[in-house]
């Protein structure tokens, strides 16, 4: 069997043009621009490079955008300081630290200082205790991606046995919680799976559908999977390739060559789930702007 390939790509691309629909109309009936701003502390090239893209992105959409670059030495009362002005900026309508953050700042207050309504990441406590209650809210954007992606690809979760592997409050435990929701395009069957599982093989092989957001490059490999299952493959793994000219390449949590081999459908790394990322990021913040989820 060869599996077919859920295209992360395109389906993005389809989201950011429903966002770019709804933008335009929100600026022709109520005069209101999308606004995003984007804090960076320090210099690490891949939060540089995904600022970057995420950037791009409100350019493409008609967004207006903010980036605040501050050096590495930023502290956090400065850091705290920025965030009340955006949060009391009527033009800004999301705002994004882009973590990691440097030592000397603690990353939970920083996600606590940020307005809840402009919280476009989906990580304030406000959101994520409405994300487990069932409400309205902005979700977390690459878990809300994976619910899209199954969703677009005529996977809906419903009724299914999902086995998310990873509980970071960034990635496994939102699929967890978004999934579970007794609501349309989720009401699944969800197990979460964790280095406490000790042995992985048992809980994946019971995945109708596996969403794996571990951290280890092709953890997940095609002998450990039910047969015709669907795979969401989070994983973003830089490995050493010397064939390749950067000398190395990017490879998920999943093992792909041998799970597409097994598995009915599965996502790429990349242009799965990465791709997903920043739709949803665009998403969340034309909601913010509309400015209707918390009435
Ligand atoms: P994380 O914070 O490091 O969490 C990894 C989780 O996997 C933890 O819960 C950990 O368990 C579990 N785990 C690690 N090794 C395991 C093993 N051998 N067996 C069972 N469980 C294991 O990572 P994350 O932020 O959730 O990210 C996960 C992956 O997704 C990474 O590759 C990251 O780069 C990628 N990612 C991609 C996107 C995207 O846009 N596509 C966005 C975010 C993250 P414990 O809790 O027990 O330690």
């Amino acid at each position: 069997m060869s599996a077919e390939i859920i295209d992360g790509k395109a389906i993005a691309a389809r989201i950011k043009a429903e966002v770019k629909d709804q933008t335009d109309a929100l600026r022709r009936e109520r005069g209101i621009r999308p606004g995003l701003a984007f804090i960076l502390v320090g210099e690490d090239p891949a939060s540089q490079s995904y600022v970057r893209s995420k950037g791009k992105a409100c350019e493409e959409l008609g967004f207006h955008s903010i980036t605040e670059k501050l050096p590495a030495s930023t502290t956090q009362d400065e850091l705290l300081a920025l965030i009340g002005r955006f949060n009391l900026d009527p033009s800004v309508h999301g705002i994004l630290v882009q973590l990691p953050l440097p030592k000397q700042i603690d990353e939970q207050k920083v996600i606590e200082a940020i307005d809840y309504r402009k919280d476009v990441d989906g990580f304030h406590p406000v959101n994520v205790g409405r994300l487990v209650i069932g409400l309205p809210g902005l979700r977390p954007c690459t878990p809300a991606g994976v619910q899209e992606l199954l969703i677009r690809s005529n996977h809906d979760p419903a009724g299914k046995h999902v086995v998310v592997v990873g509980r970071s409050n960034i990635v496994g435990k939102p699929v967890m919680n978004i999934l579970l929701q007794k609501q349309k395009g989720a009401n699944a069957v969800v197990t979460i799976a964790h280095t406490g599982a000790g042995d992985l093989a048992p809980y994946v092989r019971e995945a109708d559908i596996l969403v794996a957001a571990i951290g280890k490059p092709e953890a997940v490999t095609g002998s450990m999977l039910k047969p015709g299952c669907v795979v969401i493959d989070v994983g973003i793994n830089r490995v050493p390739d010397p064939s390749s000219k950067t000398g190395s390449r990017m490879v998920g949590d999943v093992h792909f060559a041998s799970a597409s081999a097994v598995a009915s459908a599965i996502t790429p790394v990349p242009g799965g789930v990465g791709p997903m990322t920043i739709a949803m990021l665009m998403r969340n913040t034309l909601l913010a702007a509309k400015g209707e989820i918390y009435r």
